[in-house]
């Protein structure tokens, strides 16, 4: 017989007491938080003028880098831990990127859906979020909300149903009432499909004065 929770409790308690590892490089993190001094020095930031974010070539996009190595594993971590000083230290480094030229106004996170939420506990985008809102000294705003999967989304097969972000997010009065560019965060960025959906469900409403930032593309 298995008993996971007591599994789950040792786990957390070996953790706890054991020396915790850098998750960029495995070594012993020591004194450092999140990152260990070295993976935190080798980040660098970026911005972009060329996605499917915009129709126009334009500065839209700050990104670390390319989800491989170092930063591929740092977003994994955060994506399964939700470890508020990694979520620090890489905010830290993505608000280094944003030029105060885009006169950004508010931050704030592609919203996960409301019943994974619930089994995790914490949205890793948002946390992320948080932390470069902090960074830049603005506020973080909930700008959107993920609708649940409808009846009609739940009976396609997940590849259907992962290009099918119609309608899947609401934008809420705080971001509409804006009045000026939002910093909109996700984790990683693939095909771009959930950030267009965002982008997207605000312009229907009116706001189009919206900038991106992402860990990795
Ligand atoms: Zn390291």
């Amino acid at each position: 017989m298995t008993n996971r929770p007591v599994t789950a409790v040792v786990q957390k308690l070996l953790r706890a007491l054991l020396p915790r590892a850098c998750p960029g490089c495995g070594e012993s993190l020591g004194h450092s938080a999140g990152l260990c001094a070295g993976c935190a020095a080798s980040l660098t930031v970026r911005v972009e003028s060329h996605s499917m974010l915009s129709n126009t070539v334009r500065p839209h996009l700050v990104v670390l880098g390319q989800h491989k190595g170092l930063l591929r594993r740092a977003a994994r971590e955060l994506k399964y831990s939700g470890h508020r000083d990694l979520a620090g230290v890489l905010g830290q480094a993505l608000a280094r990127g944003v030029p105060p030229g885009w006169g950004i106004q508010a931050v704030s996170a592609v919203p996960m859906h409301p019943e994974r939420q619930r089994q995790r506990h914490f949205n890793h985008a948002e946390m992320l979020g948080r932390a470069l809102a902090d960074a830049l000294e603005l506020p973080y705003l909930e700008a959107l909300a993920r609708r649940r999967h409808t009846a009609q989304q739940a009976r396609k097969s997940g590849s259907e149903r992962s290009g099918n972000l119609e309608g899947a997010f609401v934008p809420l009065p705080e971001a509409l009432e804006l009045g000026g560019p939002l910093l909109l965060v996700d984790d990683v960025m693939t095909t771009g499909a959930t950030l267009i959906a965002c982008r997207d469900a605000l312009a229907d409403h009116g706001m189009e004065q919206v900038y991106y930032a992402v860990l990795t593309r």
